[in-house]
């Protein structure tokens, strides 16, 4: 599907150095997102509806076998709880997550690899802020960002979101202003931009030249981070 924000410039830039990556994708992502898909498909099976979006190096097609990964968790609240996920009134997110990390990973692979949930999304809370049109929504912002650059995981459970979210133009436009500040509170947290130098030397390890343009690129990306952001990465 058409990622939400497509045409923001931070989106484009991010996207352009990401298929560029994805063309020397490593068999360990590629293992890692069927791992993670198995896992959906099983415990979609026992009632419980889960999808992901995967963030950093399995992304970008660049983990190796000792890479963490970083995803997004979309669930559906227990009870029509409509609120942000966890909360003392429902477990899912934490149940999921035991049952992915502890149960699932360590299940499946001789060396498990660690995983790191870095954002919950409660599918009814996100119905519910779709349905108001809330621009301010930080549910509905997250989503948006996340489904513009990232990599998903049974998007299948998404699609209904995220076409709802498109067919809404005049909220996506409205949402737009909102995302500079979202995305530098990301690259606090994930170390985004850290990543990006990470992923070209790896590259260069691998013997695979990295052509000017796209390392112009990575700068670019770097420092308009810096511009919209004030203080340094
Ligand atoms: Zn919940």
């Amino acid at each position: 599907m058409i990622p939400p924000f497509q045409d923001h410039p931070l989106v484009e830039e991010f996207n352009e150095l990401k298929k560029y990556f994805r063309q020397h994708e490593t068999e360990a992502s590629r293992r890692r997102i069927k791992q993670f898909r198995s896992f959906a498909r099983v415990i979609a099976e026992a009632g419980l509806p889960v999808g992901f979006d995967v963030m950093g190096s399995v992304n970008f097609g660049l983990a190796t076998e000792n890479s963490d990964v970083d995803l997004v968790l979309y669930v559906v609240c227990e009870d029509g709880y409509e609120g942000e996920c966890p909360s003392p009134h429902c477990r899912t997110q934490q149940y999921v997550e035991n049952l992915l990390i502890h149960t699932w990973i360590r299940g499946i692979s001789d060396s498990p690899y660690p995983v790191q949930v870095v954002d919950c999304i409660n599918l009814n809370l996100l119905k519910r802020d779709l349905e108001k049109g809330d621009p301010e929504s930080s549910c509905l912002l997250r989503f948006a960002f996340y489904r513009s650059v990232c990599r998903g995981v049974n998007a299948r459970l998404l699609r209904p979101y995220h076409k709802a979210l498109l067919e809404n133009q005049e909220l996506v436009e409205k949402m737009k202003p909102y995302l500079w500040t979202l995305f530098d509170e990301l690259v606090k947290s994930s170390k985004h931009n850290y990543s990006l130098m990470k992923y070209q030397d790896r590259l260069s390890q691998l013997g695979i030249g990295i052509p000017q343009s796209i390392l112009g690129r990575i700068r670019g990306h770097l420092d308009q981070s810096r511009r919209h952001h004030g203080d340094g990465i």
